[in-house]
This record gives structure tokens, sequence and C-alpha cells, in this order.
């Protein structure tokens, strides 16, 4: 593999973009709709899922594309993993948008704490993030750019560079001009990041503003480990009745109403005050949740729950991730 490592990974990659060309037209107007669907519950298109509106797109999309299994015998390579006992290793490529006309890198420091940030809370899953190396990519895209026209570049210019095995980390920057003023009202529409869930391509994409944020890379890490938001679905009820088959499918992530409800928390306590379910039960979803859309607590540091560390447990050996893991001395 290694030796034409490059040209496989051409290979796969353009097979994937030819597949991506096929389904594009066939799946258009069901993107169409699940889009509508999807911004009509929104406040914004970036504001609600810069980082995740498109995941179900992307996850219908990538679920067609190509295997890229490493390993002739799955279950030979777990059993050898596990029975190292040592932490696994996943490799990670930073790709540094950087503007010609503008350039500003991201600084070492800046990606070194994003690193520290996100091991920290990969710890309890047994991995541990290494970077090979930070490259400058000059092919100049932004995050809106990536984003537009349903990830049209992301697909068509971004995952081309991507590498089999290795996770790709792509910093990019903002377009200038993402707040308005409309009469009485006034927000921004500014994403973070975007991954798919537990998908095929190795790539994950970040605002190179968060990067050092104490959630957003963790969150899309977790999404690329299979983990969904909390309030997947928005129909999780708070008794559990539920929990299991819709949402996140991990129970013990309490039913989250949706990013709509952040007015309704308080932050000290980290708990939301006077929202109900259907049945007329008090929501109290886990405000300090990574793969949720509230604030930080000022008190509560965030954290994943142990479902969702399972669930990343389970998934880092399937035919999509296994690939990924290295013992330390693995190149
Ligand atoms: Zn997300």
């Amino acid at each position: 593999m290694k030796s034409s490592y490059l040209e496989d990974n051409i290979y796969i990659q353009l097979k994937r973009y030819s597949k991506y060309r096929t389904y594009q037209l066939t799946t258009i107007l069901s993107v169409i709709i699940i889009c509508l669907t999807i911004m009509s519950s929104c406040k914004s298109t970036y504001q609600c899922d810069g980082e995740c509106g498109n995941t179900d797109v992307l996850n219908d999309l990538e679920s067609e594309l190509g295997t890229v299994v490493t390993f002739e015998n799955i279950e030979d390579r777990k059993e050898y993993l596990q029975a190292s006992g040592e932490e696994l290793i996943v490799d990670v490529i930073v790709w540094d948008l950087v503007s010609v006309i503008e350039p500003t890198t991201v600084s070492e420091d800046r990606i070194n704490q994003m690193f520290n940030n996100i091991n920290a809370a990969y710890a309890p899953v047994g991995i541990k993030f290494r970077m090979l190396k930070s490259n400058v990519y000059t092919d100049y895209f932004t995050f809106e750019d990536l984003a537009e026209d349903n990830y049209e570049k992301y697909y068509f210019e971004i995952i081309q560079n991507n590498s089999e095995n290795i996770i790709d980390l792509y910093l990019v920057d903002h377009e200038k001009g993402l707040c308005f003023i409309d009469g009485n009202t006034r927000g921004c529409q500014k994403g973070k990041g975007f991954t798919s869930t537990g998908g095929w391509t190795s790539s994950i994409v970040i605002a190179k503003d968060d990067i050092t944020d104490m959630k957003i890379p963790t969150h899309e890490f977790g999404h690329f480990f299979n983990l969904e938001h909390t309030f997947k679905g928005y129909d999780e009820k708070v008794n559990q009745t539920n929990c299991d088959g819709i949402g996140d499918y991990i129970c013990d992530t309490p039913a989250d109403p949706g990013d709509g409800y952040g007015a309704m928390v308080n932050y000290t306590d980290c708990e939301m005050y006077g929202v109900f379910d259907e049945d007329g039960i008090a929501y109290k979803p886990m405000i300090n949740n990574y793969m949720g859309y509230f604030s930080a607590c000022y008190m509560k540091p965030y954290a994943f729950t142990q479902g969702q560390i399972d669930r990343m447990k389970a998934f880092i050996y399937d035919e999509k991730r296994i690939g990924y893991l290295k013992m330390m001395d693995e190149l």
C-alpha cells in the first residue's frame, strides 16, 4: 500500500468523485427537500447547521461511496490492536488554507492547543491524535465557499487531497461581513466546522477562529467517530421511552430540545428551566455535552457520556475506521 499510496489515493478519490457525479443527479431532488426541511426549522443555515446541517446529505452520499479497508481480516486486526493494550494512535494531517492575497497562517501554538484539547477529550476512548505534518494550502477556499451549494466545492475541490486512513483536517477562514442588520433584526451567520457522521471521507473542516475552542474541534471529531447531535430529530422523549431508536440513539444523553432553547438555560447551574416535551415533562438536557449546541457552562467542563464513549469505542473498529488505528511504532 505504501509504495503506491498517492496513486491509490488519487484513484480512490477520483472513483468517489465520478460516483458522486452519478449520484448528484439522482439525489438532487431529495437533497433539496431535506435542506428545505432542515432550514425551515433553523434560525439560519449556518447558525443552526454550519457544522452539521448537511450530515444527513453527506451521509446519504457517503454510504454509497467506496471501500477503503486495508486489512484483509478486520477481526484479526481488531484482536491484535486490543491485545496490545496500548493507547492507539490516529494520525492527522493539518491543511492550513491560506489566501495568497491576504495570507494569515495559524500559529503552531494554537494548533498544539487544539491537539491538547482533543486528546484530553478522547483519552477515555483510548485513542490519541498525532499531527503528522502541517501543510499550507494555497488553493484558497473559505468556510462559506466550501459550504455553498450543499458542500459542492468540498466534494469537488477538497477531498481529492485526502489521505487514506489519515484524518485530513482543513483549517479555513471565514468571509468578511457575516453579520447583518435588517430592520430591528440583527445577527450573524457563522458556521464553525463540518464533517459527515461516520462517513467514508477522511476530512474534517474547522474554522480557524474556533480551533482553540474547548468544544468545536472535539465536536467535529465526535461526528467523525459516529456521534450524532444530542438533539438529532428533535423527537426524543424526556422519559426515555424512545431513546434508543431515535435522536442520537444513545440513552444516557438526556432528551435535548435543540439549539433554539439557549435562552432557557442558566449557564451557572448548567440547567435548562421551563421547557417541556409533548408529555409535559421538563427537558433536562446535558448542557455541557460536546455534541449539543449550547454554550459553555461556567462550572462544568464539556464532557461525553459513557454511552457516547462506548459508541465511539465500538466504531473505531468499524471497517470505515479500523485502518486509522496504529500502534505507536507503526507508521
Ligand atoms: Zn455537529
